[in-house]
C-alpha cells in the first residue's frame, strides 16, 4: 500500500547514529590524535544478498556478494595484507602490531556461500581468512543452520588445500555461558578433534558462538582457561575493536562488518575509530547480567 514506506524506512536505517558518529566524530579524532598500534579482525558471517532483511543495520550479519568483492578490492588497493588468527595469536605484545596495514578475516557459522561466493575473490587477490565451524552442521551430506546451507567437509578439505584456515564455532552453536562446565568443556573438546579428524592438522583457533559475556569476569577468566586447557590458542569473540597488543589472545575482540558497511565506514572502522562502541555494548552486558543475576539466574550457577 505505502510504497514510501521502505524507502523512507532504509533512509532512517541509513542514518544510524553509530555511522553517523564514527564518521563525523570519533575518525576525524583518531587522525589528529593517532591510532593505538594494533590489527583489525573483520567478523563476516554469510555473503548472500539478503534484502529484506528488517532488522536494523547494526544487527544484520550478511554481506551481499557485491559488497564484499568492493571490501576486498578496497583492501588491496589499500596495500592491506591478510594474517592467520592463529599467527596473530601467538605473536608478542612488542610484536604485535606495527607491521604495516595487516588485517585478519574471519567468517562465522560454515555456510557453503563461503566457499560459492567468498573464496573466489579471496584467492583473487591472495586473502586468506579464518572460518569458524559449528561441527553439528558440517557433515558429509548438506545440512542447514539458520536455514541456509553449510559446507560440507569434503568442501571444507578443498579450501585448507587453497590455504584456509579453521576453527571450531563450538559444536552445537549454543549460548557457553547458560551451560554446564562439562558441556562447554564438550563443546570446546568435541568440536576440535571433529575439525582435526577430518582435516588431520591440528586446530588452534576459537571463535566464541553469541554476545561474548565479558560483563561477567568470572566466566571470561574460567572461560580462558578452559580453552587453553582444550588446546586452544587464538580465540574471538563479539566484543567490538581492534585487536591491541595486551588483548587477551583466547577472547579478542572483532569488528563486526555487513552490507551497510560502505568503504568510507570499512576505513573508519579498520583504523580503530568503531571501537567508541565497546564501553557500550559492555554497559550494556553488565546491566543484562546484573538483572540475570536480581532474578535468580546467576550466570555461575551453572558452573
Ligand atoms: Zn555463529
Amino acid at each position: 500500500m505505502d510504497r514510501g514506506r521502505p524507502l523512507a524506512r532504509r533512509f532512517f536505517m541509513t542514518l544510524r547514529t553509530d555511522r553517523l558518529a564514527t564518521l563525523y566524530f570519533f575518525h576525524p579524532w583518531k587522525r589528529l590524535a593517532g591510532t593505538r598500534p594494533g590489527v583489525p579482525i573483520l567478523m563476516y558471517h554469510s555473503i548472500f544478498d539478503g534484502r529484506g532483511d528488517s532488522r536494523h543495520p547494526y544487527f544484520q550479519t550478511w554481506t551481499s556478494p557485491l559488497r564484499f568483492a568492493e571490501h576486498m578490492a578496497w583492501l588491496h588497493g589499500e596495500d592491506y595484507r591478510t594474517i592467520s588468527l592463529a599467527a596473530l595469536a601467538r605473536r608478542k605484545e612488542s610484536d604485535f602490531a606495527g607491521h604495516g596495514k595487516e588485517v585478519v578475516l574471519t567468517f562465522d557459522d560454515g555456510f557453503q556461500d563461503f566457499y560459492t561466493e567468498a573464496v573466489p575473490v579471496l584467492m583473487k587477490y591472495g586473502f586468506s581468512a579464518t572460518m569458524g565451524l559449528p561441527t553439528a552442521f558440517i557433515g558429509h551430506r548438506r545440512r542447514q543452520f539458520w536455514g541456509r546451507d553449510c559446507l560440507i567437509w569434503e568442501e571444507v578439505r578443498e579450501l585448507r588445500g587453497l590455504g584456509i584456515d579453521f576453527a571450531s564455532h563450538t559444536v552445537n552453536h549454543r549460548q557457553l555461558c547458560g551451560m554446564t562446565r562439562e558441556e562447554v568443556c564438550r563443546e570446546l573438546v568435541d568440536s576440535k578433534q571433529t575439525i582435526e579428524t577430518e582435516l588431520g592438522m591440528r586446530v588452534d583457533g576459537f571463535a566464541y558462538p553469541y554476545a561474548f559475556p565479558e560483563a561477567n569476569r568470572w566466566f571470561v577468566d574460567w572461560f580462558s582457561e578452559a580453552l587453553a586447557a582444550s588446546g586452544y590458542c587464538a580465540g574471538v569473540c563479539t566484543a567490538i575493536g581492534v585487536a591491541h597488543p595486551n588483548s587477551n589472545r583466547l577472547a579478542m575482540p572483532r569488528i563486526p562488518v555487513n552490507d551497510w558497511d560502505d568503504t568510507v565506514f570499512l576505513q573508519a572502522k579498520l583504523e580503530g575509530a568503531y571501537d567508541w562502541l565497546h564501553p557500550l555494548q559492555y554497559l550494556a552486558k553488565h546491566v543484562r547480567s546484573w538483572r540475570s543475576i536480581g532474578r535468580g539466574e546467576s550466570l555461575s550457577h551453572h558452573a
